[in-house]
């Protein structure tokens, strides 16, 4: 078993479910191996909640949500525990960050942005939920009326793999800023920065019971959460399907929700684009997170007529690319996260063959010394492409790009919304009177101009379309973990008798 160093070079091999500020066994003592899948070694087990689990979790939330000061705390004082946890993931970073590595296969340069991005949520959402409140509202002379913010209750956040600490505090930051309490439940390949999430909330000062964090499965304790009558609210990041399925069964209890899911993002090169930023931030814009990101700018469309100059430059561009040791600062790429995904990348690329493309670069399983044991494949362009093919159409989740052309605005346009997703976009052109035209068309919740960025603490996240609904880190989030409450007073002198009894 691979040595996980935490804090102080304290070995840890197994991991416990954190509920109501104790770490605890599952009620059945079930547990699961957890994989560095840079090379497939069990590096830790962890505890597997159960319903029964999950109930004491739901619980726990939902007693500190009524019972505790948590609610209550001015937003300063909130802002204040914020600003700790914060403080303490600097502390702890390099931990973090070597964490996240190992048990997610993705370079240090990839968790090292990420884990930073995780830090700065919390202080964002520390200073974001003291400008959050109500407000006053015109009404006639003799009433008055305000707004308050209320926290929406105990949420239930499940989060995916490909971005393990990151998207928990995309979800525990506004919660916890606006006042609510929070069940997280960490993807199952992936639990174990959540759940020193867990821990350092603690040691910052919110209360027992604020936080709980369930490694479990989807299926079992998913489900109990998003089904359980006491939770108010689901904020879930993951595949379509899955978040179709919870959106169904949270309806039977009406809960607010919110759902950041898949995409197949486009990003439209213009003939006028500057070649060599196009070229770079496309390569960054599919391979970053090696492909296993929902806004991965994963269909290039490119004007005709530098078309093959940019596929060219693409391809130079790719095989540039470094795959290796995933802790090194010289590596681009990291692993797949398990063999099924590996496998199911892999028969994306397959079909792309059999239905006529040409792949154009990689394809291949990679092995790589040291690493024979993990989920390895090399960066994939495929072209050739026609709009019905499935890997112009499904979102592949790897490092696996398809190049096609277009030959106007208008069809460009057409190409980039020709999908059932709408989350990220990618457009490249100098000229900026075409660049506002062609953002203002495309159907998705982010658009990036000349840039592969799509997000930093403050902006908007979120999709149209089948990718989803609800804006993340920025402070409209806030409003998703609030319910506004109305409170009308009337100051008049006289009774009020609308009936004139
Ligand atoms: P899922 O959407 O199934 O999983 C995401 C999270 O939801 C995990 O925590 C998972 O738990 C949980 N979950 C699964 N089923 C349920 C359920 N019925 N009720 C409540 N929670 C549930 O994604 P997968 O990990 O299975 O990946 C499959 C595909 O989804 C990928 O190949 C990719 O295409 C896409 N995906 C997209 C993401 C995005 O950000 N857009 C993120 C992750 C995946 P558990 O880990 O136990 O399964």
């Amino acid at each position: 078993m691979t040595e996980v160093k935490v804090q102080n070079g304290i070995r840890r091999e197994f991991y416990e479910l954190f509920i109501n500020g104790e770490k605890v066994e599952s009620s059945d003592g079930g547990t699961n191996d957890i994989i560095n899948p840079a090379t497939g070694e069990v590096i830790a087990k962890v505890a597997m909640a159960t319903g029964e689990d999950a109930e004491r979790a739901v619980m726990a939330a939902r007693d500190a949500f009524e019972n505790s000061k948590w609610k209550i705390y001015p937003a300063s004082k909130r802002a204040k525990i914020l600003n700790r946890i914060a403080s303490i993931m600097r502390e702890r970073f390099k931990e973090l960050v070597e964490l996240e590595v190992l048990n997610s296969g993705k370079s240090i340069n990839a968790a090292t942005g990420q884990i930073n991005q995780a830090v700065e949520d919390f202080e964002y959402y520390a200073g974001a939920v003291c400008n959050h409140g109500g407000q006053t509202n015109d009404v006639p002379g003799q009433f008055h009326n305000y707004t308050e913010k209320e926290p929406v209750g105990v949420c239930a956040q499940i989060v995916p793999w490909n971005y393990p600490l990151m998207m928990a505090a995309w979800k525990v930051a506004p919660a916890l800023a606006a006042g609510c309490t929070v069940v997280l439940k960490p993807a199952s390949l992936t639990p174990l920065t959540a759940l020193i999430l867990g821990e350092i909330c603690q040691e910052a000062g919110v209360p027992d019971g604020v936080i709980n964090i369930l490694p479990g499965s989807g299926s079992r304790v998913g489900d109990y959460l998003v089904e359980h009558p006491e939770v108010d609210k689901v904020a879930f990041t993951g595949s379509t399907d899955t978040g179709k399925d919870i959106m169904s069964k949270a309806s039977r209890t009406l809960k607010r929700l919110t759902l950041e899911l898949g995409g197949k993002s486009p990003a439209l090169i213009f003939g006028d684009a500057e070649l060599e930023n196009a070229v770079a931030s496309s390569v960054y814009g599919i391979y970053n997170n090696t492909g296993q990101s929902c806004d991965a700018r994963s269909r290039i469309y490119v004007e005709d007529r530098i078309y093959d100059k940019f596929v060219e430059q693409f391809v130079e561009k790719t095989k540039q690319m470094k795959m290796g040791d995933p802790m090194s600062k010289e590596t681009h790429m990291g692993s797949l996260i398990d063999k099924s995904q590996l496998e199911s990348v892999e028969a994306y690329i397959e079909t792309a063959r059999q239905e006529g493309a040409t792949i154009a670069y990689g394809g291949n399983r990679l092995s790589i010394e040291g690493y024979e044991g993990g989920f390895w494949l090399e960066p994939t362009i495929i072209t050739d492409v026609t709009e019905d093919m499935t890997v112009v159409r499904d979102e592949i989740f790897g490092p696996v790009v398809v190049i096609s052309r277009f030959s106007d605005e208008k069809e460009a346009v057409s190409l980039a919304n020709n999908t059932i997703y709408g989350l990220a976009s990618s457009i490249y052109t100098e000229d900026t009177r075409k660049a506002k035209r062609v953002a203002d068309k495309i159907r998705a919740g982010i658009v990036m101009i000349n840039c592969p960025f799509s997000a930093f603490p403050g902006t908007p996240f979120g999709g149209y379309k089948q990718s989803g609904f609800g804006r993340e880190l920025s402070a409209e989030t806030l409003d998703l973990y609030s319910e506004t409450k109305s409170i009308m007073s009337y100051f008049g002198r006289k009774p009020i008798n609308p009936f004139m009894l």
